[in-house]
């Protein structure tokens, strides 16, 4: 099966296989090709380059993108789709003066989702999670991370794993699953909080390592929740288990978190709306990639992660969603993408990296994904006629999206 898409007014991200992410000033470049074509063979980009040089092939399809930009598929890093119900009261309750750490402290935030999705079966919690994933698809993305976290018991974390699994058997979008045991401490550990530890590391990780569950392994490092030393033996027991570590860290405090993330070679470091300039010099020349979730700094009116002064000190950045009930109900990443510019002060150029090729990286994935490179997934985006990429994140509120295309194939 060979698609052939001609006359593309510009072809966005073009990269030689041999990068996997960019960093500091590189993030300003966008290589493109104008007035392009593009070959796909199967599920794969066989071969793309300008009109003038269009080789005379059969294609079983062709596809007229005059007027149209192509660029791969967003790549969200960072994800809570998986989850029951929804914390719209809360939503409610912020707007009326109480803050997030109010809320979790009436039971309501994690907890409130964690008791949720206990009551909800494997069945419904699947239905839910396959809307959102359905959602984010149309909305252009085309690789996604899930995380687990709102079980918080052995067989509600198993639960949304599995329903994690489920998902990536049934959609043509990549997924990567991550095991968030550590999102927060249920009530009934308030009190013996090395108990609900030694739950996660002898009882829940044997069993998802046992099923194959997971890729990753996170944990919310920050006060009230996880601290340091906690976060380094959690994730020091996924490494045995051969999960790498994504870590949630200095959303609301900067307290050693991505020093060690750093230290056990986390793949992501995670939020980052609060960084000291000790935290910007821990992770130069490293291979964690900082990840900045721009929603949820929006829907909690908290700082924007200082990616100016990230990208100055030569590191790469990430743009992910946070999709989650709580702190952030959207998984659009052409908002994530905008609202990077608008707020972050991120060039459009560097927003499409963070949201592409350095999001691939952040899922371990930028060898198949999130760029136009011959032999990666022909995951992309086909967007309506627009006069150039800066639309993307200058029309904000506005779906530019035409098509999608995952797996090769057109999808509807
Ligand atoms: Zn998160």
């Amino acid at each position: 099966m060979t698609t052939l898409i001609t006359n593309i007014k510009e072809l966005l991200q073009i990269r030689n296989s041999d990068i996997t992410k960019v960093s500091g000033t590189e993030m300003a470049i966008l290589p493109t090709i104008k007035n392009a074509y593009l070959v796909i063979h199967n599920d794969l980009i066989s071969d793309f380059g300008s009109m003038e040089n269009l080789p005379n092939l059969k294609a079983d399809t062709t596809i007229d993108a005059c007027g149209k930009i192509i660029l791969p598929s967003w790549c969200d890093s960072h994800t809570h789709i998986v989850y029951a119900g929804n914390r719209e009261q809360e939503f409610v309750d912020r707007i009326n003066g109480l803050t997030y750490e109010e809320i979790a402290n009436r039971g309501g935030g994690i907890l409130n989702s964690a008791q949720k999705l206990n009551e909800t079966s494997e069945e419904e919690l699947y239905r839910q999670s396959e809307e959102r994933l359905k959602e984010v698809i149309q909305l252009g993305t085309g690789a996604v991370e899930i995380k687990s976290g709102y079980g918080l018991t052995v067989e509600g974390e198993l639960k949304m794993l599995r329903v994690i699994k489920k998902l990536t058997n049934n959609y043509p979008i990549a997924i990567k699953a991550t095991f968030l045991g550590a999102h927060a401490f249920p009530s009934q550990f308030k009190d013996n909080k090395k108990a609900y530890i030694d739950l996660i590391i002898n009882e829940m990780l044997p069993k998802i390592a046992n099923e194959n569950l997971a890729d990753f392994i996170d944990v919310f490092c920050e006060n009230g929740y996880f601290t340091v030393a906690q976060t380094e033996l959690i994730i020091a027991a996924g490494i045995r288990y051969g999960l790498q570590p994504k870590i949630h860290v200095n959303q609301f405090n900067s307290i050693g978190g991505i020093q060690v993330g750093v230290q056990n070679k986390a793949l992501s470091v995670d939020h980052l709306e609060v960084m000291t300039p000790e935290d910007i010099e821990e992770l130069k020349g490293t291979s964690t990639m900082p990840v900045a979730l721009p929603s949820c700094s929006y829907f909690l009116s908290i700082p924007y992660t200082p990616a100016r002064e990230m990208i100055k000190a030569g590191l790469p950045l990430a743009l992910a969603t946070d999709f989650n009930p709580g702190s952030t109900p959207s998984g659009n990443m052409n908002f994530v993408v905008a609202t990077a510019c608008i707020k972050m002060k991120m060039t459009p150029e560097e927003a499409i990296n963070a949201a592409t090729i350095n999001g691939a990286y952040a899922m371990g994935i930028s060898s198949t994904h999130g760029s136009i490179t011959i032999g990666k997934k022909a995951n992309l985006i086909i967007t309506k006629p627009i006069p150039s990429y800066y639309q993307i994140p200058y029309a904000f509120g506005s779906n530019l999206i035409e098509s999608i295309i995952l797996d090769g194939k057109l999808y509807q």
